[in-house]
Order: structure tokens, then C-alpha cells, then sequence
């Protein structure tokens, strides 16, 4: 089943909503200051809006109250939006005492600008729209009443500095933040999911549960892994390693440096090149540093003759790949310079092709279900055919097979995605995979790509059936991404409460007094024997206050051992969801938490 054509943004209901609850913003700030308040631009955004004003003094979080509270009247006012078409000559006298405004319409009167100062291709017509005594320059589209806007579903969120136009050479404005949805509910759980997103923001749980952290001797975006951050990038690695394996995958590995020639052939120089790290010269060589791991893969394909026996032949290599990002957009974990990539390259007949794309597609599945999540989509990017030979590679039969093939693969799997033209890599035909966290923020987790280009470039080939050379597909995958946008993503999406398997230390040893220690540290030496992650709590703190710190940890066992426990061999169990199952054997102990393992629960 396809999703073709989810309606876009702007012409759904919430979008005029919130375009109209930005005039009315703009219409209680007006009036807030009668006669002192400049306007410039109040579009809709995702999940809400915003306007920029140049005011005779800075906002408080109070006069939030008081723009939110004068908006709610001007909705209960009923007000009509009514539009009307102008000349510029008009639109400058009605705005006579609004600069910003005057800027736009000259840009509106040019034409290549609409009145957001966004480009745009057309020559708009300059309309109004006017409300009670608020008029604004635009073009809609709005409700056909203020009394349409919720006044129980929208809130004023934040108020920020802003250029104007963006640009720091102009003054600073300042810009009011709101959302606004259909209902309360909606609006509650927005807010709920702000809540959790700032609670969850991977860089604050990175930095107190200790996983990760970033050093300015070493360098932005090259993340240091913490020990507990390379726990989880074993275990990541363990089950991408067993997956593949049984996938029937072979493991290779390169070497982070190799001559400008390999990239060359590869297309990466000159296109990508903004992306890559400069090179380094050494007796008369260019080397770079890997931004990606395709064209050493060729070369190990390429490495000996092929028959059809040897395919498909599926290369997998965890490596480690460097990518030139502008400081400016560096962010946390999600876009870093160094990341190591769940990667593979599978080599592949044109009559293996689906049944090969599915086995990737159905590897997806699996890891879905392991970290439970249940809402994805795939994107199908296609090709433009404006853009072959510039954008694309030129042979428009390949693109129209491949891009064939894969949306049959995908019909048939009863995969559901989206299509989408004119985004595809140079190569070939992709796949993104967006998955949704817990608290249903979106991620662009991986890409699969077909790639028609490479192989030819690299002359791969393998003798058929027919003892005739063949060019094979080749399909890019990377199912768990980076390990620095993986962690990245489910530090979010499990609030830092990493299941049993994947948990740094899964069990934390409270002795309740010192007298209890010897036997903690005993019972502590047989778990790690059963290659548990075991940590001991030996502060001479109270028995709570230990309990409190290990949840605060997000360890899921907490093993209490006192007395008693000493004295039937057993530990007093505490999960870190407030249950407490209670003593048990350690043998019983041990049970519970292999099963809670193997199912990587
Ligand atoms: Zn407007
Ligand atoms: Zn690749």
C-alpha cells in the first residue's frame, strides 16, 4: 500500500489556523503599544507560528499572559478575514508608518519575492487581509472567522531575537513563538511532547548518564565515547554483526585513507567534495580521509574475478567515515564530522534484485521490532528527467528499471512508503527510512540505495550463466545508521532507560550496611562470570539513597543484600520502574535477567 500525496502543510485546515492566530498575535501586540509597534513578517511553521515585531521596549514572559488573553477576546469577537487585492501605490499609503512593510512591497512590486521575503517564481498579486481593525499584507489563506480559531488550543510560547530578513547587518527584532492546534487535547499533548523532548534531549542525558562528550582540543562534531557510550556501541555492533551473519553477509575492512584516483572514479571528487576533508600530500600523493566506504568495497569485489556462484555478494564493514560539516549545523550526536556506519554493500544480479531488496527491507523489520518501533515510513526518491546528465546519471532506462524494481519490491512486500520525484542520489533510486521515538518526534534514520552508476564506473562484473560478463546492482544499506545517530536517536527514545541488553550496567549491587560488602562483591564476581554488567554501590550512604541514584542511573536491576540475603544466598531484586520483586535466589536472579537477554527485552 502506497501513501501517495499526504495533503501538503499549507493547505490543510492547521495551517490556516495558525496563519490566522498570527494576525491575532499581531493584532493584541498592536495594540499593546498603539502607534509604536512595527510589523514584519508572521508566517505558519511547523506545529505553529510566529511574528517579528520591532517594539519601543523588550517582552516579558507576563506580557505573553496579557497578548494570549486579549487574543482569546478577539477570537470571541467573531471577526471576519476579508481580502482585498491592491497596487502597490495603495499598499504603500495604508502602510505608510510600517518600514518593514514598505520593504516587502517594494519586493512584492519586483516580483521574485513573496510577502514572507521568500523567493518565488511568480509575480503575486498584493492583497490584504484585514480582521476588526488589523489589516496585514498577504495572501492567505486564513479561516473565514477568528471565532474558527480554538481559543482553548493555542499558547503563546516564547519570545526570541531575530533579524530581520535574517540578517545580522539589520536591526534585531523580536519574535513571539505560538502554536496553535483544533483542540485542547492536541494542544496538551504537543506540550507533553515538548516536555519529554527537552527531558530527553540526547546531549543532556549523554552528558549525565556518561555516554558521550565532546572536547575542544579535539574538535567539534568528533564525539569521545565514554566507557559507558562504548557499551552501547558494542552491543550495537554485536547485533548487527549476528544479524548479517545470519543474513549470509561477510565481513571486510578498509582503511580510513586512500588516494584522490579512487575517488575520482568514484564521482565523489569533484561533487562531493565540499563535504570531504582536505587532502594531505605526501611523496607527490593526494590522500583523503574517507567520507565513505562504497569505493573500497568495489575495490574488494573487483578483487578477483566473479561468477554468478559468488552473488549475491554482500561486503559488511562497521567504518568509520569523516564528513566535512559546517560548524554552524553540527549538532549533538545527530550531525557530527566522524561516524561509524552500520554499512554495507551488496552485490547483485538484476534477477536477484527483489528478492534481495526485501531480505534488506525485511532486516529493517526486524530491528524495528527489537527497539519497538512501531511508526515508519519509506520514502521513494526517484529521479527528475530535467536532471539526468547534471543531477543524475544519464541513462534514463536504467533509472526507469530500477526505480521499477524497487517500487514493485516494495508493493509486493506491503511495505508502506511515499514516492517522491526528483530527490534521488546521483546513483540511483533511494530509500529513507523515517522513523517516529516514543514521544513521536521524527528521525531520518538510513538510507538504501540502488546504485546502477558505481558498478559501471568500477568495470565490476561476473560471468552469467550464459558464460557472458554481466554488470551487477549494487545496493548501499546501513539499517542502523551511524552509531552516532543511532545512539543519538534512541537515548531520546528511551529516555536514557536503556533496555537490559543494551543498558551500560545492567545491575547495581546495593550492600545495605558495610558488613554486607564482602558478600556483594562475591555475588558481583559470579555475575560478571556470566558476562553481566555489574557495579557495586560501596558509599556508606543509606540503603534509599542508593536505590534513588541507581534509578536515577536508569539501571534496570537493583540487587539490595543485606543480612538475610546473606544468609539464603539470595538477593533482594528492585526494578528501576518502582517494582520490587523482592528476594530470590541468585540462581533465580540469574534466570530472569539471561531471558530478559537473549529476548533482548
Ligand atoms: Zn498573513
Ligand atoms: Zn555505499
Amino acid at each position: 500500500m502506497s501513501h501517495a500525496g499526504l495533503p501538503r502543510y499549507e493547505e490543510t485546515p492547521l495551517y490556516r489556523i495558525r496563519h490566522s492566530a498570527s494576525h491575532v498575535m499581531a493584532q493584541a501586540v498592536m495594540e499593546m503599544f498603539p502607534g509604536q509597534a512595527r510589523i514584519a513578517i508572521g508566517p505558519p511553521i511547523e506545529d505553529g507560528f510566529y511574528y517579528d515585531f520591532q517594539l519601543p521596549r523588550s517582552l516579558t514572559p507576563e506580557d505573553l499572559e496579557v497578548i494570549e488573553r486579549r487574543m482569546r477576546e478577539i477570537i470571541a469577537g467573531d471577526e471576519p478575514f476579508e481580502r482585498q487585492a491592491l497596487s502597490a501605490e495603495q499598499a504603500r499609503k495604508l502602510f505608510a508608518d510600517q518600514p518593514f512593510k514598505q520593504e516587502l512591497i517594494a519586493g512584492l512590486e519586483r516580483g521574485g519575492q513573496d510577502e514572507h521575503g521568500n523567493q518565488t517564481d511568480e509575480k503575486p498579486e498584493i492583497s490584504i487581509y484585514q480582521n476588526g481593525p488589523f489589516v496585514d499584507l498577504c495572501r492567505g489563506p486564513h479561516v473565514e472567522r477568528t471565532g474558527q480559531i480554538n481559543p482553548d488550543a493555542i499558547k503563546l510560547m516564547s519570545i526570541a531575537g531575530a533579524y530581520w530578513r535574517g540578517d545580522e547587518k539589520n536591526p534585531m527584532l523580536q519574535r513571539i513563538y505560538g502554536t496553535a492546534w483544533n483542540t485542547a487535547d492536541e494542544l496538551e499533548q504537543y506540550l507533553w511532547r515538548m516536555e519529554e523532548a527537552k527531558k530527553r534531549d540526547h546531549r543532556k542525558l549523554g552528558r549525565e548518564l556518561e555516554i558521550f562528550t565532546f572536547d575542544d582540543e579535539v574538535g567539534p562534531g568528533l564525539p569521545l565515547w565514554l566507557p559507558k557510550g562504548g557499551v552501547l556501541i558494542e552491543e550495537l555492533e554485536r547485533l548487527g554483526k549476528q544479524m548479517e551473519a545470519k543474513a549470509g553477509y561477510q565481513r571486510v575492512r578498509t582503511p580510513h585513507l586512500t588516494k584522490e584516483d579512487l575517488f575520482i572514479r568514484s564521482g565523489h571528487l569533484p561533487y562531493y567534495a565540499e563535504s570531504m576533508y582536505p587532502p594531505m600530500e605526501l611523496e607527490g600523493e593526494r590522500y583523503y580521509v574517507k567520507p565513505m566506504n562504497c569505493p573500497m568495497h568495489h575495490k574488494i569485489y573487483a578483487a578477483k574475478p566473479r561468477s554468478y556462484r559468488d552473488l549475491p555478494l554482500r561486503l559488511a564493514e562497521y567504518g568509520t567515515c569523516y564528513r566535512f560539516e559546517k560548524s554552524g549545523e553540527l549538532f549533538g550526536l545527530m550531525r557530527v564530522r566522524s561516524l561509524q556506519m552500520n554499512d554495507a554493500h551488496i552485490y547483485v544480479p538484476e534477477d536477484q534484485f527483489e528478492s534481495e531488496f526485501m531480505a534488506v527491507i525485511g532486516l529493517y523489520h526486524e530491528y524495528f521490532k527489537i527497539f519497538g518501533i512501531d511508526r515508519y515510513v519509506m520514502r521513494l526518491s526517484t529521479h527528475g528527467t530535467q536532471g539526468l546528465g547534471k543531477k543524475y546519471v544519464d541513462n534514463e532506462r536504467l533509472w526507469l528499471k530500477t526505480e521499477d524494481m524497487v517500487r514493485r519490491a516494495m508493493v509486493n512486500g506491503n511495505v508502506p512508503f511515499v514516492e517522491v520525484a526528483d530527490e534521488a542520489a546521483f546513483y540511483g533510486p533511494k530509500v529513507d527510512v523515517q522513523i517516529w521515538s516514543a514521544t513521536g518526534r521524527e528521525f531520518t534514520l538510513a538510507t538504501n540505495q540502488v546504485d546502477f552508476a558505481q558498478p559501471a564506473s568500477f568495470n565490476l562484473t561476473f560471468v552469467n550463466r550464459e558464460g557472458q560478463e554481466e554488470m551487477p546492482l549494487v545496493i548501499h544499506r546501513a539499517p542502523l545508521s551511524t552509531h552516532e545517530r543511532l545512539i543519538g536517536f534512541l537515548i531520546e527514545h528511551y529516555a536514557g532507560a536503556f533496555p537490559v541488553w543494551l543498558a551500560p550496567v545492567q545491575a547495581m549491587l546495593i550492600p545495605i550496611a558495610d558488613r554486607h560488602i564482602a558478600y556483594a562483591r562475591q555475588v558481583a564476581e559470579t555475575l560478571r562470570g556470566l558476562e553481566l554488567r555489574v557495579e557495586i554501590d560501596e558509599r556508606g550512604e543509606r540503603m534509599n539513597a542508593k536505590i534513588r541514584d541507581a534509578q536515577l542511573q536508569k539501571i534496570p536491576y537493583m540487587l539490595v543484600v543485606g543480612d538475610k540475603e546473606i544468609e539464603q544466598g539470595a538477593v533482594a531484586l528492585r526494578l528501576r520502574s518502582g517494582e520490587n520483586p523482592g528476594p530470590m535466589a541468585l540462581e533465580a536472579f540469574v534466570r530472569r535477567a539471561q531471558d530478559d537477554l537473549a529476548a533482548r527485552a
